[in-house]
């Protein structure tokens, strides 16, 4: 990662609340130190769903063989991408280098998505978004790994305050 990251930090849309998942519903995570983070204006949020085009509510997607494909069969890849492309966008813009995103999600899970079967089997395997910003040296947390982030981050801070 590079050094001179901010301190901002991209955060998923609906684990702050928002009703923008596929059902209209939000998964909104509490947690003391993201009401911290937002208090202190470190947060920018997306949605890299809605951001690709799509509409909210929408179908389920999951992905396969390479392709996001939602419930109806319809092929949705391009739209996920688009959404993946409008998040590095934003990291690179506020020189973001953590990113906390919603696990299982075809674009934002970071360790495990659904496998494609639509029967709520899940994979390893990374959504689109994770697995771009990822790739671009942007580290991707979920909410079941958030104590990791905010110790990497702590860490991090250190090691600036030493330099
Ligand atoms: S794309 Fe990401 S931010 Fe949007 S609803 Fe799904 S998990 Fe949440």
């Amino acid at each position: 990662m590079a050094k001179n990251v901010s301190d901002k930090i991209l955060i998923s849309s609906c684990l702050l609340g928002n009703p923008v998942r596929y059902d209209g519903q939000s998964k909104g995570l509490r947690h003391p130190q993201i009401n911290l983070w937002q208090q202190q204006q470190r947060l920018v949020v997306i949605c890299p769903e809605q951001a690709g085009g799509l509409p909210t509510p929408r179908p389920r997607a999951e992905q396969k063989d390479g392709h996001v494909m939602n419930e109806f069969g319809d092929d949705v890849t391009q739209a996920f991408e688009r959404g993946a492309h409008v998040a590095l966008a934003l990291c690179e813009q506020h020189n973001i280098g953590y990113a906390l995103l919603k696990e299982f999600s075809p674009s934002c899970g970071s360790q495990q998505i659904y496998d494609g079967s639509f029967s709520g089997q899940r994979i390893n395997g990374m959504g689109e978004t994770a697995k771009l910003l990822n790739a671009n040296g942007i580290r991707v947390y979920s909410e079941l790994t958030l104590e990791q982030m905010i110790s990497d981050i702590e860490q991090r801070l250190n090691e600036k305050n030493n330099d």
